[in-house]
Parts: C-alpha cells; sequence; structure tokens
C-alpha cells in the first residue's frame, strides 16, 4: 500500500454560508474575497488519488492565475450561468501548471518519473476513459460532449473538477496524455504561459484576419497581449490596433507589435480613433454612439462585455468578425449594427488540435514550436511571483492591477 501524505492546497467549496458572507462583506472590502470566511481556504489535503493506472501526478513548480480564477474568486459571474451545471465540487483551482512527474499509475511509463512538465487542462474524453465522441475525434476537446460522464467527477478542465483537482497545490494529477513534456530549451516561465498563448492562438485561427487588414485587440490583459503578440508572428502584415485600460498595458502592447494603443474609454473617443485610422466616416444616431461607415477587418475582444461589444459592433465593418474571447455578466446594449453591417460573431472558447499553415498540432505544442522555430517571447508580461501561502496577496495583487500594475501573476512555491 502506498503511503498517504498531506498537500497544502488551496481548496474552495459552494457553502452557502461562506458565498453568502463573502459577499456581503466584499461591499465593505474587496479583501472579503480572500478573507477568513471566503469560499477559499489554505488547506491540507491527502495526496491526488489516480482515478484510472493511465493517470500520473505531478509537483507544481509553477502556477499562473487565470482570468477565470480570478472571476470566480471575484464572484464575478450570475448565477444562471449555464456552466454552474458543468462543475463540481469542493475544487482546487489552477489550470495553467509546470509540473515534475513524481508518481505514475500502473498503466504509464516509469521513465516518466522526473519529466519536467506542462498540463493540457482539458478534461475530455480520453481523460475519462471514454472513446472519443464526435468533438474529440474532430480535435475540438473544448467541445467535449462527455464533460459529465465516465470515472471523473464532472467539469470542463482541470480545476472545476472535484477530482481532477488544479495547480493551486502541491501536487496536481492527470491522465499521461494531458502531461506534455517541456522542451529542454524552454524554461518554466515560458511554459507556464502556454496555457493563455493557446486560448488567442485558438481564437486568432477562427478566423485569421485578412492580409494587409486592420483589427482591433480590445483589451491588453494576458489574452490581449497575447493576441498582439500572435498576430506579429502569423500575421505581419496586419495592422493591429489596441484598446488598453492601464498605462502598463499599452507600454506591453506596443513592445509586443500593436501599432497604435489607444485608451479604452471614453468609448466615444475610442470610435472616433478607429474610424480616423481605418478612414471610415461616421454615421451618428439621434443619441449614443456613432457606427463606422467601414471600420476593422475584425475584433479579437478578450474583454466581451456589453459596453465592449456596443463598441465592437460599431468598429467592425460590414461583413467583418468578432471574436468573442471573453465572460463577462449579462446586461443589454443597442446591437441594431449586427444586422444591419451582416458581422459574424464568433465565440471562442479554450483550444485543441489546431490547424496552422496546413499542418494539425495540438495549441500547446504550436506554442513551442513558436518559441523555437518563430522567436516568440511573451515572458515580459509576467509581473509578480509569489509563495502560494500569500495567496490573500496575490489575488489582490490581480484585483488591484491599476495600481499594481499586474498582467500575469504566477504561484512559484507551494510549500
Ligand atoms: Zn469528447
Amino acid at each position: 500500500m502506498r503511503e498517504v501524505v498531506d498537500v497544502r492546497a488551496l481548496v474552495t467549496t459552494n457553502n452557502p454560508f461562506r458565498l453568502v458572507s463573502t459577499k456581503l462583506l466584499s461591499y465593505f472590502s474587496p479583501k472579503a474575497f480572500v478573507g477568513w470566511q471566503s469560499p477559499m481556504q489554505l488547506q491540507k489535503l491527502p495526496d491526488p488519488t489516480l482515478p484510472a493506472q493511465d493517470w500520473l501526478v505531478a509537483k507544481t513548480r509553477l502556477c499562473g492565475l487565470c482570468g477565470s480564477d480570478y472571476k470566480q474568486v471575484f464572484m464575478n459571474g450570475r448565477v444562471d450561468n449555464p456552466m454552474t451545471s458543468m462543475i463540481s465540487w469542493p475544487q482546487v483551482l489552477g489550470q495553467e501548471v509546470v509540473g515534475e512527474v513524481i508518481r505514475t499509475g500502473d498503466d504509464v511509463s516509469a521513465h516518466r518519473i522526473g519529466e519536467r512538465v506542462l498540463l493540457n487542462p482539458w478534461l475530455s474524453c480520453v481523460t475519462r476513459g471514454l472513446p472519443p465522441c464526435e468533438f474529440c475525434q474532430q480535435g475540438k476537446l473544448a467541445q467535449c460532449l462527455n464533460f459529465s460522464a465516465g470515472h471523473i467527477e464532472r467539469g470542463i478542465h482541470q480545476g472545476n473538477s472535484s477530482s481532477a483537482t488544479g495547480g493551486f497545490a502541491e501536487q496536481v494529477p492527470g491522465h499521461e496524455s494531458q502531461w506534455f513534456t517541456i522542451p529542454d530549451a524552454i524554461s518554466d516561465e515560458e511554459a507556464v504561459l502556454d496555457d493563455p498563448f493557446s486560448v488567442s492562438f485558438h481564437a486568432i485561427l477562427k478566423p485569421p484576419p485578412p492580409e494587409h487588414g486592420t483589427v482591433l485587440v480590445y483589451g491588453c490583459g494576458t489574452l490581449g497581449l497575447l493576441a498582439i503578440a500572435i498576430l506579429q508572428v502569423m500575421h505581419p502584415t496586419v495592422t493591429i490596433l489596441a484598446a488598453a485600460r492601464y498605462d502598463h498595458q499599452a507600454k506591453l502592447a506596443t513592445q509586443l507589435g500593436a501599432h497604435l494603443v489607444l485608451p479604452h474609454h471614453p468609448t466615444r473617443n475610442l470610435i472616433h480613433r478607429i474610424a480616423e485610422e481605418t478612414g471610415s466616416s461616421l454615421n451618428e444616431p439621434w443619441v449614443g454612439l456613432p457606427m463606422l461607415n467601414g471600420g476593422v477587418d475584425a475584433v479579437y475582444d478578450t474583454v466581451s462585455s456589453a459596453e465592449t461589444m456596443e463598441v465592437d459592433l460599431r468598429v467592425t465593418r460590414s461583413f467583418g468578425t468578432m471574436v468573442i474571447i471573453g465572460v463577462e455578466p449579462a446586461k443589454t446594449f443597442e446591437w441594431t449594427p449586427l444586422y444591419f453591417k451582416e458581422i459574424s460573431i464568433i465565440g471562442s472558447n479554450g483550444f485543441g488540435i489546431e490547424e496552422f499553415e496546413g499542418q494539425r498540432k495540438h495549441a500547446m505544442e504550436w506554442y513551442f514550436d513558436f518559441i523555437e522555430h518563430r522567436a516568440l517571447d511573451v515572458t515580459l508580461i509576467i509581473t509578480y511571483h509569489y509563495a502560494m501561502r500569500d495567496y490573500r496577496s496575490a489575488f489582490m495583487t490581480c484585483y488591484n492591477q491599476g495600481k499594481s500594475s499586474a498582467v500575469k501573476v504566477l504561484f512559484n512555491n507551494f510549500s
């Protein structure tokens, strides 16, 4: 029998008392979201149990704090969001994981012990011991039809299934196919950005912008900045406009290849500046925001709030594309240009096997390719490292990004 050891983990529960008291206290201070009563607490857990013998366990070396993690911690969502039906509790969040293999199931080669690995967090058919569904067969792993089936609890990716805990812990379990071996030439800090790279890469492929076209990247957090860097490498003839909230984001956007970075507010000015840059005239309504007669070929909207989508529709040209990468609580907005300009709105969720230049590879392997053969370097977006025991400071650094100039925040010590 294997000796069970305790490991430290940030455990999140759906305890109603903790949820309600945290929400109420947050009206007095946002620190309540990570306070003594909050749903997320540092605890000791037994080390991970393998759901099947083709799983392995990695010791965590780095874990990024993802937008989806802090949206959950800061309760930025609605209870009628259908995603609530696709997750299980308790959870250990964190899906941007670099680790080292320390234990393997009987069906995994023991040679993997000691390997430096990167987690593909999607909990699609193969990880659940199921034959691939129609979407998994096509490599569309984020659209798997079996997120509630098989031998692990419901959840779409590591961190939101109670049996596939994430990287806010000393150890992380995963199916052997989820762990990519990290090439020696790639550092831990480069590797830990692979998950958000893959999200942005997937978005830009659906569809790619026309050569010599003009695009808007809306939002310059991690996903927006990575979208800019990827566009610059993949489509050097395309003019990249960016809309940023903070000065530190604008500076990074320029360093990563944006041709012009505009302030996100006021939205009227943003629309006017995009009209100037695209040589478009403005159609002014009786009230509200103008619509461009022309505009950008595509918007990659990494915010996807009612406000940004209202602007997207006004600055996208006829037959252009809006790619929706983020999620914000729903609100109403004026959307007539959608029908009038025959704009396509495309949702973009996660990543899987991606086709680029006639080759099909997992998005995470494309990132390795971009680093090794296309000179991509995006590590300048890593702004803070914290020990996991200082998680309260780490999350508040994200929350106060205007003051802290945070972009990507990492946990680098789990003891
Ligand atoms: Zn599937």
